[in-house]
């Protein structure tokens, strides 16, 4: 079985639906056929400021949301970034295989960086860190949105060019990016990416969202001038993105929900889409919830999976460590 491995950032209360229908859903679907691991990553939180307390609750919570949401640790590998030192050990060595202005061009260092007042220098380095989470599992795919697709080929450079300099260490991996689904848009600005980091929660549907507060923010979306239901994402970027939604959470294509709905009105489609996306995440909710009414479980879960993480990993770094010529201990 091909190996899939992908992180999410421990720096919300709940995953939104962008994490979920961009990122969490094709985890779920990639246990049946892939050699899958999940991770929290709670080190890329820091690169922004966070609430120790609250870094370590959402870090349980979001692994609780991933479970809920249909991974099962019996057939992924579910882990904290921070558990296995061995993503700072690669971590190191690919700084210093990454060129300054390499890092500089991110586009998400530049967004990121321009947000924020004080820039850590981790928020730069920060590509070199997701490289190692994936080259240290010899990962051949890596399920993400669109916005990581500069960071994935960063990584796939990163790869090649130590393959290349010190002889073969690592898989070069693929993305997985799904055209339809990889970015979903905020609600009140459907030019943007949905953000966990958004100024305002209104245009975020969070996965954990109370039903009622759920459907208001559906029933309030920025919709387009016009009153025809078409998928068109420059001339009807707000349709097009509850479009994509409906598609996603319903399993339907979109052509299909676009002939459902010919001749009614957007109103139509709102209330239709809080029906089902209250629906959807209801039960994932009452798991999520469930789930973290016993912390100790979880705990156990994840010293688990740092367990079956950290066999993979101690393997690829202790072979990296020699081809760098770090002496042995
Ligand atoms: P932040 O704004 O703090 O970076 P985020 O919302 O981007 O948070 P991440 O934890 O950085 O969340 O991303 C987790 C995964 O979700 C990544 O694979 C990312 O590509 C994906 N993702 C994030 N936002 C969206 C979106 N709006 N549409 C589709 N996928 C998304
Ligand atoms: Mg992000």
């Amino acid at each position: 079985r091909p190996r899939s491995l992908s992180g999410i950032q421990a720096t919300s209360d709940s995953l939104h639906l962008g994490n979920y229908i961009g990122a969490l859903q094709q985890f779920v679907e990639q246990q049946d056929t892939h050699d899958a691991f999940f991770f929290i990553a709670n080190q890329h939180a820091i690169t922004v400021d966070q609430d120790p307390a609250e870094l370590r609750a959402r870090t349980l919570r979001t692994a609780a949301q991933f479970i809920g949401a249909g991974l099962d640790p019996a057939r992924s590998t579910i882990f904290v970034q921070s558990h296995i030192p061995a993503h700072n050990q690669l971590g190191w060595v690919l700084e210093c295989t990454t060129g300054l202005g390499e890092a500089q061009r991110m586009t998400q260092f530049k967004d990121k960086s321009a947000k924020n007042e004080h820039v850590s220098l981790g928020l730069l380095t920060y590509p070199a860190l997701m490289a190692a989470d994936i080259l240290l599992y010899q990962t051949d795919v890596v399920p993400v949105g669109e916005d990581q697709r500069q960071h994935l080929e960063l990584t796939r450079n990163l790869a090649e060019r130590f393959n290349h300099r010190y002889g073969k260490a690592f898989t070069v991996p693929e993305p997985q990016i799904l055209k339809a689904t990889a970015k979903i848009y905020d609600l009140q600005d459907p030019t943007a990416k949905m953000s966990k980091s958004a100024k305002t929660p209104a245009g975020r549907i969070d996965i954990l969202d109370e039903p009622k507060a759920l459907a208001k923010k559906i029933k309030s979306a920025v919709t387009d001038a016009g009153t025809e239901i078409a998928f068109d994402r420059e001339a009807k970027p707000g349709v097009s993105n509850l479009l994509t939604i409906y598609s996603s959470l319903s399993g339907r294509p979109v052509e299909e929900i676009v002939a459902e709905f010919e001749g009614r009105m957007y109103g139509h489609l709102k209330v239709a889409l809080a029906e089902l996306a209250v629906e959807a995440l209801t039960p994932l909710r009452e798991r999520t919830l469930e789930l973290l009414d016993d912390p100790a479980e979880l705990e156990r879960v994840l010293h688990r999976g740092a367990d079956a993480a950290e066999a993979v990993a101690g393997t690829t770094i202790a072979d990296v460590y020699d081809k760098v010529g770090f002496l042995r201990r």
